[in-house]
């Protein structure tokens, strides 16, 4: 029986691209080859990653203007070191919100290059709201966010509107909200959420901004030769940039971003509407900063933590424990996870009401 599944990353994806991405193993395209056999310069190939990076800029509404998309290796977690390394001026700085671990992974790897301020920060309540009403340096090289704090659930609602190159690490919401996204200058998310299987990290660049950093950049660090390559400038996961392909065209015929948005709302208001009415449980996010896609929360009494857990097991429901740094439970939905499931678990979570 296919599990309800809430897991955070890799997690759940349509199951058509499932479908299609196993048939594409046994015989891609009625080539009688596998796509794990065949050369990232074939044809083929070259056809997927085409249509992929053209894709994620239509879905994105970034399409002709001046914006590039890339599929690279090395996980979001490359991009926290490839976007000081292409952007941060030889003693420039730059700015940067800390809103959770990973905005804190991405600060860290920018100290290695310059100055990096962090503008604020949440650390201090265990990152559990989106800091505000903060004053970013006028002269920073860009300013850098994460839109989604996958372990914490929190989202940003609203960005700032600044004079400068605006980065944003959207690996666990891309595409699951409709956004003003020329807005920013750099996005880049791991696929693993929204998008495909891990192995590739969805760059998308505009490409004004770079050059002009003044550094000497290793090549396969350098997001300029990965655009002149067209994304091929070494041999790109092959097989994750399919199955993003596929998911992507999945979303476009769903009606794009702003139809699973409609749905995403759906399925947050639903599992957020029974955490509230709920006496057992509560949120662990600040509620106007609560995530649409990871939504974190507790038992109110401990004691009833083995009654629950057995009960979302035998409803099929799988990957719900909580990031060891908040604990309690997180709910993820993904743009794939049908709403049904979501009732599943709201369903156990009154019936767990009605036993205690
Ligand atoms: N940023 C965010 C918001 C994430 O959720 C994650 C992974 N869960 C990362 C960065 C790191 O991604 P990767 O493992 O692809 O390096």
């Amino acid at each position: 029986m296919k599990k309800h599944n809430y897991s955070a990353g890799p997690c759940i994806l349509p199951q058509e691209v499932f479908e299609k991405s196993a048939q594409a193993i046994l015989n891609f395209n009625d080539s009688g080859l596998s796509i794990l056999e065949i050369s990232h310069r074939s044809k083929d190939f070259v056809a997927v990653m085409d249509e992929a990076r053209s894709l994620a800029l239509e879905l994105l509404g970034l399409e002709g203007k001046g914006y590039q998309a890339l599929f690279l290796a090395g996980g979001a977690s490359l991009e926290f070191l490839m976007v000081p390394y292409n952007l941060m001026k030889e003693g420039g700085k730059a700015a940067y919100l800390d809103s959770g671990t990973w905005a804190s992974g991405a600060i860290k790897e920018a100290k290695f290059f310059g100055e990096t301020v962090v503008v604020a920060s949440s650390k201090e309540e265990n990152y559990n709201h989106i800091p505000k009403g903060y004053t970013v340096p006028a002269d920073a090289d860009y300013f850098h966010c994460t839109s989604n704090n996958t372990i914490f659930g929190t989202q940003i609602k609203e960005f700032p509107s600044l004079d400068m190159p605006i980065v944003c690490d959207m690996s666990s919401d891309i595409f699951s909200r409709v956004l003003d996204f020329t807005k920013f200058d750099i996005i880049y998310a791991g696929a693993q959420k929204n998008m495909g299987p891990a192995g590739t990290t969805l760059v998308i660049v505009k490409e004004e901004i770079l050059g002009k950093s003044g550094r000497t950049i290793p090549s396969i660090l350098d997001y300029e030769k990965h655009i002149k390559a067209e994304s091929m400038y070494n041999t790109p996961a092959v097989f994750p940039v399919y199955a993003s392909l596929l998911t992507l065209q999945w979303l476009k015929n769903l009606g794009g971003v702003a139809a699973v948005e409609k749905l995403n709302n759906a399925k947050a208001a639903l599992l957020y509407g029974e955490i509230d009415r709920n006496p057992l449980f509560k949120g662990a996010a600040a509620v106007e900063d609560r995530s649409n896609m990871n939504a974190t929360f507790l038992l109110n009494d401990t004691a009833h933590t083995e009654a629950f857990d057995t009960m979302w097991k035998a409803a099929g429901i799988s990957g719900l424990p909580g990031h060891r740094s908040v604990g309690g439970y997180r709910a993820s939905m993904y743009n794939a996870l049908p709403i049904e499931s979501v009732q599943v678990l709201v369903d156990v979570m009154k019936a767990l009401e009605t036993k205690v």
